[in-house]
């Protein structure tokens, strides 16, 4: 059997790695036009800042490829033979494969803005973007960035760490409204603020202006205003990246259709990761997913299928974390930004800059979901609550066991029962002392 996965990323990487365990025998090839190595693509930002070295950001030293008997080749593939089963190579080279996993991830949206094309106006998704990011910031003082979401936050605080003041251009009302609830949004505008970044909220770009060389020098807002930039970093998201897929004529929508074993429409050919679109997403849950953890659980799934054991992809609860200017931010289970029908939402606030949400259903007060700021829990904690259906009050009496500091219990956890208690009066905490039924740890 020879799998060639297209993409070197953690999709693909994952994939490889799970397959050599489950397929001995099977040749296995890994295609990465990038880079000649896998390297964590969430990393890319503490090479900007002088935190981490290109070598430290590799999961894998460069023997363990060989030694794994997994092929390398650092190439683009230009395209796909579905019907002849084969792929097409920018170096000329043809590869002939029996299951073929496509995981090529995303690529970066832009929006059509006059004056986008000039010099100094950048995505940011991989190495390549790193380097020109690196080069066209030297020295310069003024730089913008546009789009809200987590892109946009490493690129304020990466300028922002060489003393480079940032204009940072967010087109909604309040910060990453569609996914944060009000009070979630409030705290992190206040932070980056207070982070000397200058943010502003319902303000969109209207057009990039440049000088005589074709290089970028302001930007021009929906206000009107005229923003001086030497350099602007556009951070509006991420699409799958679809052009060998449509290519090759398979089914695909925002990203490659499959099915829930992550087969494509065409016999033989898998998609996973950042660029997979699932047809039939469970409730709730999201058909194009693009995170890291996701891309390795898809990654780990698809492989056991290419290796004979046809397996469904199932996320389990959701989880995600990121840093917004040193402060951590932690979700689990379903935290919509909007309430829903029958969930109550419990939030507690420091007037230091933390949170604590909590939300559970009315009915049962089971919990569904939580957010926190500026705090740290434990992902197999929560992961435990919301598989085992916790109530909120044992969840409550128990906290201290999700939690990774132990000033924050000290300091905190009484005010947030008490707090609790002042919000819902009806519900009845149990003892913080006695171990719960999900409180053993
Ligand atoms: C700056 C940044 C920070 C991030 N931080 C986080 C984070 O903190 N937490 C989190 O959960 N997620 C984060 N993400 C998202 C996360 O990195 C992605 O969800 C994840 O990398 C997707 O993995 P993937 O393997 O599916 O795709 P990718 O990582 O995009 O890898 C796909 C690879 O395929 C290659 N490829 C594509 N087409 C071809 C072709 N034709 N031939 C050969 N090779 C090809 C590409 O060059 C690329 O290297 C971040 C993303 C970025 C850009």
């Amino acid at each position: 059997m020879h799998l060639v996965i297209i993409g070197n990323g953690i999709t693909g990487v994952t994939a490889a790695i799970t397959a050599r365990r489950l397929s001995p025998e099977a040749r296995i090839t890994l295609l990465g036009a990038e880079s000649a190595h896998h390297y964590s693509r969430p990393a890319l930002m503490y090479l900007y800042l002088g935190h981490l070295r290109y070598p430290d950001v590799k999961p894998y030293e460069d023997w363990f490829w060989p030694e794994n008997r997994l092929e390398l080749v650092h190439a683009e593939a230009t395209s796909v033979d579905t019907a002849a089963r084969s792929v097409q190579l920018a170096t000329g080279q043809l590869l002939a494969y029996d299951c073929l996993l496509l995981a090529t991830g995303s690529v970066v949206r832009t929006a059509g803005w006059p004056g986008q094309q000039l010099h100094g106006v950048q995505g940011f998704y991989g190495l390549p973007d790193l380097e020109s990011m690196s080069r066209a910031t030297h020295g310069i003082r003024h730089a913008v960035v546009v789009g809200g979401g987590l892109i946009g936050v490493e690129l304020a605080e990466m300028l922002h760490s060489r003393g480079i003041r940032v204009t940072w251009l967010v087109r909604e009302q309040r910060y990453w409204q569609s996914v944060l609830p009000p009070e979630e949004s409030a705290l992190l505008a206040a932070h980056i603020l207070r982070n000397g970044i200058d943010f502003r909220l319902a303000t969109e770009l209207s057009e990039v202006l440049g000088d005589a060389q074709g290089r970028v020098r302001a930007v021009v807002t929906s206000t009107g205003q005229e923003l001086p930039a030497e350099w602007v970093g556009l951070a509006i998201g991420v699409q799958p990246n679809l052009a060998l897929a449509r290519a090759a004529g398979l089914e695909t929508d925002r990203g490659i259709l499959v099915n829930e074993v992550l087969a494509t429409s065409a016999p033989g050919v898998y998609a996973a990761g950042d660029c997979a679109q699932h047809r039939q997403p469970a409730p709730g849950e999201a058909a194009v997913e693009q995170l890291w953890y996701t891309g390795r659980m898809q990654g780990e799934t698809v492989a056991h299928t290419l290796c004979g054991q046809p397996t469904p992809y199932r996320r389990g609860h959701w989880f995600n974390s990121a840093k917004f200017f040193q402060l951590e931010y932690q979700t689990y289970g379903r935290v919509p930004a909007q309430p829903e029908a029958d969930i109550a939402s419990f939030c507690w606030q420091h007037p230091s800059g933390k949170l604590l949400r909590i939300n559970f259903r009315q009915s049962d007060n089971v919990v569904t979901g939580m957010n926190v700021l500026g705090l740290r829990q434990r992902q197999d904690t929560w992961e435990r609550w919301l598989r085992e259906k916790a109530p909120v009050g044992t969840v409550l009496a128990q906290l201290a066991a999700a939690n990774f500091d132990a000033e924050f219990s000290r300091q905190h956890e009484p005010a947030i029962r008490r707090e609790f208690s002042r919000q819902f009066p009806a519900i009845i905490l149990a003892s913080p002392r006695r171990k719960g039924l999900f409180g053993a740890q």
